[in-house]
């Protein structure tokens, strides 16, 4: 059987004194084994990256970014091969696949502005014969952790910016679905990246744990589950490094009376069950406002979902299809039979849906629970699975006091057709992206992209112009070049 292994050096190897199998989640077979890095292979990826980083910083950015228009160009051309290797591994459905792989290319068109990006400020006479300016230098080497959920996306939000703003970089993918990130940062060294530049470490703890520590790493870029969030930024955070974290989510949407409710309902169908649930975006909680509008949006909902497949990610005609692991399928299960002991009501059923001739598969069917409270278990915790509960309240500001009381705060969204209401909700809901009739208010790569409260760690989102502050540090020089003769005399105050 295959073992997959690191990219070092530009060089494929696949040393490892551990392996952890790799999953097909449609079949519930495993495909692969991935090597898991010890710390001396991880301390080698560092040793490469900081090897490169001298010629790499001194490349101009131009250059740097024409290495980024070819990546683009490769990027497009092996599109169906990258979604195969996402499907395979993760279960996504080659559509949806798709549409997380142009979102990441979105970013590589980004970071190919480099040039324009990077150009600084100045400022001409700040005194006589005295000139200033910012410059935003790279940190040296760099590293990311990536998450099983978007395994093509995530690493192109971290890896190309760092990258074409002169830094190196370490990425540690997810363990789970490791292959669709290797191919394309092979395909980054096909568009001619120096070797050293990328390296790609897959690992678990052990791994995570050397590039926290090790302090040849300037910074961290992470993105995962809150609890492991917490853990990279404080020990990223002791070791003197820059560290943006990203958490987990609750999205909740807010659904108003005025709502266009055929449209509320299409639009959460696709929010609440694309990719099985699996998305930090996801919403997986529909607040209705007043019963009469909690019964039509619950009637509406249990009856578009009748149609909805879920299966394997080879067959595009299904909507989803299975969550990670067996045992995400039986945490996920477990949430619905929590929330159903605990008085809410099981609408739409999805518990252990038959899938023909993918007997073995992860697969847990569209769910709707409705009357759920706050108390509940599955209410507080993100179940991160093709479930959506409903909770009813009796006015839009009970609704946005649900929201801010959560302790995350990464997306939602308001349908409604009222300009005032939407306003409002925006201006105060306490949620770092925030949709009005726009269920994923995913912000486009020029834009930047990060939750508030738990579900992020740091001071800089991800991707867009935060990430080439994150990126880089400023420099400030001031200069003055005396005219010849002229000499200044001795001064002991603070120069202004
Ligand atoms: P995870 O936290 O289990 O794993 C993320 C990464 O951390 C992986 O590379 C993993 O190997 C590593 N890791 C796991 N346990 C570790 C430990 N004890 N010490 C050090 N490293 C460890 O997350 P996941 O299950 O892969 O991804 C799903 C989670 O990610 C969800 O909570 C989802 O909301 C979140 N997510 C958030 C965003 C966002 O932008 N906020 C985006 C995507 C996913």
């Amino acid at each position: 059987m295959e073992t997959l292994g690191h990219l070092i050096d530009g060089k494929l190897s696949t040393q490892a004194a551990r392996t952890q199998d790799v999953f097909n989640p449609s079949t519930g077979k495993v495909s692969k084994q991935v090597a898991l890095a010890s710390v001396e292979t991880v301390e080698e990826a560092i040793a490469a990256a900081e090897r490169a980083f001298p010629a790499w910083r001194n490349t101009p950015a131009a250059k740097r970014a024409q290495i980024m228009y070819r990546f683009k160009a490769l990027l497009e051309q092996h599109a169906k091969k990258t979604c195969k290797l996402v499907g395979e591994e993760h279960g996504k459905i080659a559509h949806d696949a798709a549409g997380e792989l142009q979102r990441g290319i979105e970013n590589v068109e980004y970071a190919c502005g480099a040039p324009e990006l990077l150009k600084g400020e100045h400022s001409r006479n700040v005194g006589p014969g005295i000139d200033s300016w910012s410059e935003f230098q790279p940190l040296g080497v760099v590293a990311g952790i990536t998450p099983f959920n978007f395994p093509a996306m995530v690493p192109l939000w971290m890896y190309p910016m760092a990258i074409v703003c002169g830094n190196t970089f370490v990425l540690k993918p997810s363990e789970r679905n490791p292959s669709s990130t290797m191919f394309l940062a092979e395909l980054l060294h096909e568009a001619g990246l120096p070797q050293g530049v990328l390296n790609v470490v897959n690992g678990d703890k052990e791994a995570v744990d050397v590039l926290l520590t090790d302090e040849r790493v300037k910074a961290v870029s992470f993105v995962g589950s809150t609890p492991i969030a917490e853990y990279i930024y404080s020990t990223a955070n002791a070791n003197g490094k820059r560290c943006q974290a990203l958490g987990g989510a609750k999205n909740h949407a807010i659904v108003m009376p005025d709502a266009d409710m055929d449209n509320a309902v299409n639009q959460l169908l696709g929010a609440a069950f694309g990719p099985s649930g699996e998305r930090c975006m996801a919403l997986s909680v529909a607040v209705a406002v007043g019963d009469e509008a909690a019964d039509a949006l619950v009637s509406k909902l249990k009856e578009a979902m009748q149609p909805l497949k879920v299966g394997a990610y080879s067959d595009s005609s299904n909507d989803f299809g299975p969550v990670i692991t067996q045992a995400h399928m039986e945490k996920v299960n477990g949430y619905i039979n929590s929330a159903e002991a605990d008085g809410a009501s099981v609408v739409v059923d999805g518990r252990n849906p038959q899938v023909a001739g993918f007997e073995g598969g992860f697969f847990v069917g569209a769910t709707l629970i409705d009357n759920v409270t706050t108390e509940m278990n599955s209410y507080q915790e993100e179940i991160f699975g093709p479930v959506l509960q409903v909770v009813r309240a009796n006015s839009m500001e009970e609704a946005m006091q649900m929201i801010n009381d959560h302790e995350y705060g990464n997306g939602t969204c308001i349908f409604t057709r009222d300009g005032e209401a939407a306003r409002y909700f925006s201006d105060h809901i306490q949620v770092g992206m925030v949709g009005i009739n726009v269920p994923l208010p995913v912000p486009v790569s020029y834009h930047s992209f990060g939750g508030w409260k738990r579900s992020l760690f740091g001071d800089l989102h991800a991707y867009g112009p935060d990430s080439v502050r994150f990126y880089t540090k400023r420099k400030t020089i001031t200069q003055r070049w005396p005219s010849s003769g002229v000499r200044e005399g001795v001064s002991f105050s603070f120069p202004s």
